[in-house]
């Protein structure tokens, strides 16, 4: 059977075997360098692109299988990896902008994401147009032909689970289209079939699925990645191969994984969306969620994380002190489910102004679904919530 006759949960197992011989396990490649038989081979292997077998920071058998089995699921030409998602998103950018680019961009992003472009991409003298992810055209309007590098998208958002419209993106000519398709994994959203150039991960998270990776992978055309490669190797966000590993072994598992945890997120919402002491929920897969029609179209699962609005940050407070099964940390897409106050923790970053022009209420509190069963987390929350 050819690649494209399988299902993405069955691609999930037999994806990214290439290093590891006839072992059913991935084999965990640590050397950081490999010998030469010859001055010949030796520049044959320094001049290759992504030589397996030369130097880790150029590339690593065991990386290339997570990278293989990445590519196979987001049915690209290529996939790189990189050694956490800001890695992934700095090398990218970097890659493909000069002083003087420009880049538009959505304002609902992770912060990190917002620092680098306001921070370091600023002082480089890459300037970033931001624009609402969900206002139709936004993106193509803040283009300027010839200076415009990277459109660079995150659907759905962190934290409010806002998403930018796929097809509407990769029908824009010029600059580079880059999606962080983190909140979605590569079984929920496939932003390569809409004509995106490249998407991207952040495989913390539901990709390797167990919080023991700190890893990013971005898929797109081979000539594409090999550009960005040719850059990523003097970057040097490369990541391990300890990672690599965990990260394989955790794609084995995203389908079920995810199936779960799509289930429980959906009940969650529901539930949620009912409670008087919640203002609002913030889960594409209910039919109130505003665009819910675009999600119906462009997302294969709705997902496994929800964000909600207790009303006050004391309100917020209290619910996290409540909680005893939900955990409360940030990350997300593992096992444990885990639940932070963005304000306070991931987009405490950002200017009060920011903040609000992006949904980040002082009551918003992020869900990431994880494995308990559905009852008991029902239980927790509804618990939780009668603070
Ligand atoms: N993109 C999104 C949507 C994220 O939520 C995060 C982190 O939370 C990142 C990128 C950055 O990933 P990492 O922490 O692996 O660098």
């Amino acid at each position: 059977m050819n690649d494209d006759e399988l299902s993405p949960a069955t691609i999930a197992i037999t994806a990214g075997r290439g290093a590891s011989g006839r072992a059913l396990a991935p084999a965990l490649w640590a050397s950081s360098t490999w010998e030469s038989e010859s001055l010949d081979d030796a520049n044959r292997r320094a001049t290759s692109i992504r030589h397996t077998d030369f130097y880790s920071r150029y590339c690593n058998p065991t990386v290339r299988s997570f990278e293989e089995a990445v590519r196979d699921l987001e049915g690209a030409e290529e996939s790189l990896a990189f050694a956490s998602g800001m890695g992934a998103i700095a090398a990218t950018v970097l890659a493909l902008c000069s002083t003087g680019s420009h880049v538009v961009a959505q304002r609902q992003l992770y912060a990190g994401t917002l620092a680098f472009l306001q921070g370091p991409c600023a002082r480089l003298g890459i300037e970033t147009t931001f624009v609402d992810v969900a206002t139709p055209g936004a993106f193509a309007a803040a283009v300027q032909p010839g200076r415009t590098m990277v459109i660079l998208a995150e659907t759905p958002s962190n934290p409010r689970l806002e998403l930018a419209d796929l097809d509407e993106l990769g029908a824009i000519k010029g600059p580079f289209t880059v999606v962080d398709s983190t909140f979605a994994t590569p079984l929920g959203q496939r932003p390569l079939d809409h004509g995106i150039d490249v998407s991207l991960h952040s495989a913390t998270k539901g990709l390797a699925g167990h919080n023991d990776a700190t890893l990013g992978v971005i898929s797109g055309d081979a000539d594409l990645l090999a550009d960005i490669w040719s850059y990523a190797v003097l970057h040097g966000a490369t990541p391990s191969p300890f990672d690599a590993l965990n990260a394989l072994r955790g794609i084995r598992t995203l389908a079920v994984r995810t199936r779960q945890q799509n289930e429980s997120a959906r009940s969650i919402a529901v539930m949620l969306a009912d409670d008087p002491a919640v203002q609002a929920v913030h889960y594409p897969g209910l039919s109130e969620h505003p665009q819910h029609d675009l999600a119906a179209r462009q997302l294969l699962q709705y997902g496994t994380v929800l964000s909600f609005d207790v009303g006050s940050r004391d309100a917020a407070a209290a619910f996290l002190d409540r909680v005893q099964l939900c955990r409360v940390a940030t990350s997300l897409g593992g096992p444990e489910t885990l639940v932070c106050h963005p304000a306070t923790s991931t987009h405490a970053s950002l200017t009060p102004d920011e903040q609000a022009s992006t949904g980040v209420t002082a009551g918003l509190l992020r869900l990431s679904v994880g494995l308990e069963e559905t009852t008991d987390l029902l239980a927790d929350i509804e618990h939780a919530l009668r603070a």
